[in-house]
């Protein structure tokens, strides 16, 4: 209840400040007098139909419906210059026209309906796009250990194992309810030690029961869509959250990440996202090491064109800040989202 009241006056400040025009406004008054002339970098996870969003387990922050999708990218196509990840890092941005600024569109994860539904509709529209891999999880019929987890919690057989694991959780109570604050505190912690907690209540080889909608993509599939033109970059091998890993742990999953990318794709992989956006000082120093030339977070601002490579900002768009109230793609709130309120 608490939390549509929210959302309600969520959508109720965008539709004012975008509607009153006070959002356009700011962007010209960045744009023009503070030279703000920076590249919006978009980042996505999951793109679905309807049918498809009920079945599957991932948290809503992943998801965009694939209608809202159409028109997002049609309405962005109208009023910003979409560009390859080639361009982004030629530091060549300030010959471009000042009144379509240049956007940057990605995926993380390759997650199944990245190759099936989304890069389709951008082929369509000529739209270029970069794609972030975990080799390690290259082909896995089960998602995540977040689908996986949310499988168990809405299944009541199964949920009854997780007992265990809710009563470690420091639960809140707070807006985004119980299983967001289980696996953002499972998140927050060293891959083993996650590890080590899911064995003993996830189901053995727990499978989502839904078919295959939350697959990640296989070699095959990556092949095909790297040759249609999608820029393939690094996503660590297992996704873990590198901050929170040892100097060699972070080292091989930048390395053999790299590596095997490049070996069964036959590309230059030159583009890093760090899993989650999480980076401090030392891992994008080891981000570096290991011979990539960018590497993007999920600070929601611009990239500015002296801005680092090595952190190049993202807005990471989803269902929850780019529609309205009935579930449709609204302007409005893509706008407040732009503008770094969201
Ligand atoms: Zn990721």
């Amino acid at each position: 209840m608490l939390r549509d009241v929210r959302r309600a006056l969520h959508v109720l400040v965008a539709a004012t400040l975008y509607y009153s025009g006070v959002l356009a406004l700011m962007r010209f008054f960045r744009r023009r007098w503070l030279h703000e002339n920076g590249t919006y970098v978009l980042g996505f996870h999951r793109v679905l139909p309807e049918s498809e969003k009920r079945s599957s387990n991932s948290l809503p922050g992943m998801i965009l419906g694939e209608a809202v999708f159409v028109e997002l990218i049609d309405y962005l196509q109208k009023r910003m210059q979409f560009i390859a990840l080639e361009t982004l890092m030629k530091d060549s941005l300030g010959s471009g026209n000042p009144e379509k600024p240049p956007c940057l569109i990605t995926f993380d994860d390759a997650w199944i309906d990245t190759g099936a539904r989304a890069v389709p509709l951008l082929r369509q529209r000529q739209a270029p796009a970069a794609l972030f891999v975990p080799t390690g999880l290259v082909g896995k019929q089960e998602g995540f250990w977040v689908e996986q987890l949310v499988g168990a919690w809405k299944d009541p057989t199964s949920r009854a194992r997780l007992a265990p694991l809710i009563e470690r959780v420091p639960l809140t109570k707070g807006r985004d309810g119980e299983i967001n604050e289980i696996v953002q505190w499972l998140l927050h912690m060293p891959a083993q030690n996650r590890q080590s907690v899911l064995e003993g209540v996830l189901p053995p080889g727990s499978q989502n029961g839904h078919g295959n909608v939350d697959a990640i993509m296989s070699w095959e599939q990556l092949a095909r869509i790297k040759d249609q033109g999608i820029e393939i970059g690094g996503h660590t091998v297992t996704h873990p959250l590198l901050t929170y890993e040892d100097d060699e742990t972070v080292n091989g999953e930048l390395r053999i990440g790299k590596q095997a990318l490049e070996q069964k794709l036959g590309t230059h992989v030159l583009a890093f996202a760090y899993p989650n956006g999480d980076v401090n000082r030392h891992v994008r120093e080891r981000v570096i090491q290991t011979g990539y030339a960018c590497a993007f977070t999920t600070e929601p601002r611009c990239h500015g064109e002296n801005g680092d490579k090595y952190l190049i900002p993202r807005f990471m768009l989803h269902d929850g800040n780019v529609t309205g109230l009935r579930g449709k793609f609204s302007p409005a709130m893509l706008n407040l989202t732009l503008a770094g309120w969201a």
